[in-house]
């Protein structure tokens, strides 16, 4: 996955944004960014105005978090992030010499509030980015990006923090990867940022997270940094402290859009005939096994017997699992990969009990 042409490509290494969840004390800003390494960071982020789920949580410092900012600036010569949610924070930002602001999950659902900061921030030199919405819509995510290009914002980045669902996954915003791939297809020149911490919503996960982005060829970083992290005012639970960010840093294997090697790219060209071979054995099976269903749609309507049938149902699904698992195929996959083929099962059986049906009458 690559957005080969976007301006942040002229960077020669990827852009990471780093700092807390929240400001809390211009204590602790300015001691997470004093311990933040500034050969890897580039950009400290904080938020000044936070969106809580349940009230009577801390809400944010408001405006005094950006001359918290600006003094960390000025002190360790980071550039400054912060999240705005409507034109006021947007006009606080801009008189604080914020460089990077960017729109949170919870705002890119709405439109209107969307409309509103991208007026307020009509013409800026300033980079904006934009958060994928909780929701997993990727027409809302571009139509975000899109109200931005309209008021001639040239500088703009998406960022991809998952997304939400009721039932918990291992992650608490599931990524869904596949979102932000057809996001990158769209939008080619801009720039994607992945955001690990509000992916996982623990700590564990972070460095696995970070160097899957990079495997994906992502722009850049945004990770929640904080000096004493089991102490955070906000999202305590996914932060790590500057010292962790710095070996998971390291750790992380940077990938290539490509590679001159002419043995890489034989190799290559043989492997991906392979795959295209594959692929056309399954499809070819797949509509092997819809001829066979159709013929048992037959029978059913013959015999006037229902289509689903449930306990069969879980005999296909158990058979699957096992054999999936022998192969090393999760059960999570297999479960996805046969609800869809039975989906398409029932639907052509239910054209010919339709169609006989029809006829029938
Ligand atoms: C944040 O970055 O702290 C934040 C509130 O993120 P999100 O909008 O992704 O929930
Ligand atoms: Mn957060």
């Amino acid at each position: 996955m690559s957005n080969a042409d976007n301006w942040m490509k002229t960077i020669d290494k990827p852009l990471i944004i780093a700092g807390p969840c929240s400001a809390e004390t211009e204590e602790q800003m300015m001691e997470t960014a004093a311990r933040i390494d500034p050969s890897y960071v580039q950009v400290f982020r904080a938020g000044i105005w936070k969106p809580r789920t349940k009230p009577n949580s801390f809400e944010g410092v408001g405006a005094v978090g950006l001359k918290w900012l600006m003094g960390v600036k000025q002190e360790f010569g980071f550039k400054t992030a912060v999240e705005v949610a409507n034109a006021k924070h947007v006009k606080l930002a801009l008189d604080h010499d914020v460089d990077i602001l960017w729109i949170g999950a919870r705002t890119t659902v709405n439109p209107f509030t969307v409309q509103e900061i991208a007026e307020a921030l009509r013409d800026t030199e300033k980079t904006v980015m934009v958060k994928n919405p909780v929701n997993p819509d990727l027409e809302l995510w571009i139509g975000a990006v899109e109200r931005l290009k309209a008021q001639n914002i040239k500088n703009i980045a998406a960022i991809h923090r998952g997304f939400s669902t009721y039932k918990k996954t291992k992650y608490r915003n599931n990524p869904q990867w596949q979102i932000a791939f057809d996001f990158m297809n769209r939008m080619t020149d801009i720039p994607m940022i992945c955001d690990p911490s509000h992916i996982c919503g623990n700590r564990d996960g972070i460095a696995e997270t970070a160097q899957l982005a990079f495997n994906f060829e992502y722009d850049g970083l945004m990770i929640e940094t904080h000096c004493n992290p089991d102490c955070a005012l906000s999202d305590a639970k996914q932060q790590i402290t500057p010292e962790r960010l710095t070996e998971i840093l390291k750790e992380l294997e940077l990938r290539k859009s490509d590679d001159e090697d002419a043995v890489y790219h034989s190799n290559l060209k043989r492997l991906r005939g392979e795959i295209d071979e594959t692929d056309q054995m399954i499809i070819d099976s797949i509509s092997q096994r819809m001829n066979i269903s159709a013929q048992i749609g037959e029978l059913k309507k013959k015999h006037n017997v229902a289509i689903f049938q449930i306990e069969r149902w879980n005999q296909i699904r158990q058979q699957a699992v096992e054999r999936g698992a022998k192969l090393g195929l999760s059960e999570e996959f297999i479960d996805k990969l046969l609800k869809a083929i039975h989906q398409e099962s029932i639907s052509h059986q239910n054209l010919i009990m339709n169609k006989n049906h029809i006829s029938s009458e």
